[in-house]
């Protein structure tokens, strides 16, 4: 009979417990290591000989790379290795982040939200990733350590293609950060898979939205679309439309439509490209809706 699963290829494991140590030996074995925390993508990869690296290196024990800090005026900062649970139960996430929290619990299940982290989710580079439509809206930016020292890249400046990020050989990400959001701000993730738990993504959309009194419409909208595009995108016109006009909910309409414009999505055993436009066209008028609900602006 064939096996549908085949075993793990033979590698070696090593367990740098510092990010110089880990930097060092990525850097030595730049085309036969790879880094990996919850393991929850990187071990299938392997499995399926999409990936073949001599040596895994384990992130986990890694100091501070476990940690969650919220400052009041600097705002939240999250290690690598922190598992999706802990960030969905932390109060200050749940304060600050609800969308986050809300597009971290469509990851997998729950045991999966135990090993998975965010920063895994977001070096994965997958367009379906859930959680990078909030991290992009709430403007995150990603630290990175590697052999030429460390750097700080805007989330939105770090994706280059499915499963491609702008990290280079020997570079880790260390964690990841969020500015306080804008007083008062309200947000929704919306999403569609093919079943209600633990599948991918066919089509999702994230909005934030805010008070900004320089706006003609008087708010700001943060508006992105996963996986139907190589990368989680902003939907720039949407924007705009909901910047310049008085909100209403012909508005938000027109709005949805150049979200569903926006798109470049493909046909795959998951969906259809059609399908994936019109859904993001329905998600982003719920998204918003829900958002007007929230900001108690009458439509
Ligand atoms: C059954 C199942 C269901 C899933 N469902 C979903 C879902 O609904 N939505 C979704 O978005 N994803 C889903 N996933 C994918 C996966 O669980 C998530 O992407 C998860 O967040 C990855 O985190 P991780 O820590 O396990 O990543 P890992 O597997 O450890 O790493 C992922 C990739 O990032 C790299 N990497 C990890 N950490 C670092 C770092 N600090 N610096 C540099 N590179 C790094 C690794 O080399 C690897 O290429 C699912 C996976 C499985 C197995």
């Amino acid at each position: 009979m064939n096996q549908p699963h085949p075993r793990l290829p033979e590698f070696k494991y090593y367990q740098p417990k510092s990010s110089k140590e880990a930097v060092d030996f990525l850097d030595k074995h730049a085309d036969q290591s790879r880094p990996y925390a919850g393991g929850t993508d990187c071990f299938n990869q392997v499995r399926d000989r999409r990936i073949l690296p001599q040596y895994l290196v384990d992130l986990k024990s890694i100091g501070g790379f476990r940690d969650i800090k919220f400052d009041p005026k600097k705002g939240l900062t999250v290690g690598a290795a922190v598992p999706l649970n802990e960030i969905i139960f932390h109060p200050k996430v749940k304060q600050h982040y609800p969308v986050l929290i809300d597009a971290a619990r469509e990851v997998g299940g729950y045991q999966l939200r135990n090993r998975a982290t965010l920063v895994g989710n977001l070096c994965n580079a997958s367009p379906c990733g859930d959680t990078i439509g909030p991290c992009l809206v709430y403007l995150s930016k990603v630290h990175i350590v590697g052999p030429g020292g460390k750097r700080k890249v805007d989330l939105k400046d770090f994706f280059e293609g499915p499963g491609k990020t702008s990290l280079k050989p020997g570079e880790i990400v260390e964690s990841i950060s969020f500015p306080i959001p804008p007083a008062g701000a309200k947000g929704a993730y919306q999403s569609i898979g093919r079943n209600k738990f633990g599948d991918l993504a066919i089509a999702a959309v994230t909005v934030l939205g805010y008070e900004k009194k320089d706006n003609p419409s008087g708010y700001e909208f943060l508006l992105t679309l996963t996986a139907v595009a190589p990368t989680v995108i902003f939907a720039n016109l949407a924007q705009d439309i909901l910047r310049m006009q008085p909100i209403t909910h012909s508005i938000l309409e027109q709005a949805a439509a150049a979200c569903s414009e926006a798109c470049k999505p493909i046909d795959d055993i998951r969906s259809s490209a059609r399908y994936r436009r019109d859904m993001i066209r329905m998600l982003a008028l719920r998204g918003l809706e829900e958002t007007c609900k929230l900001l108690n602006l009458p439509l």
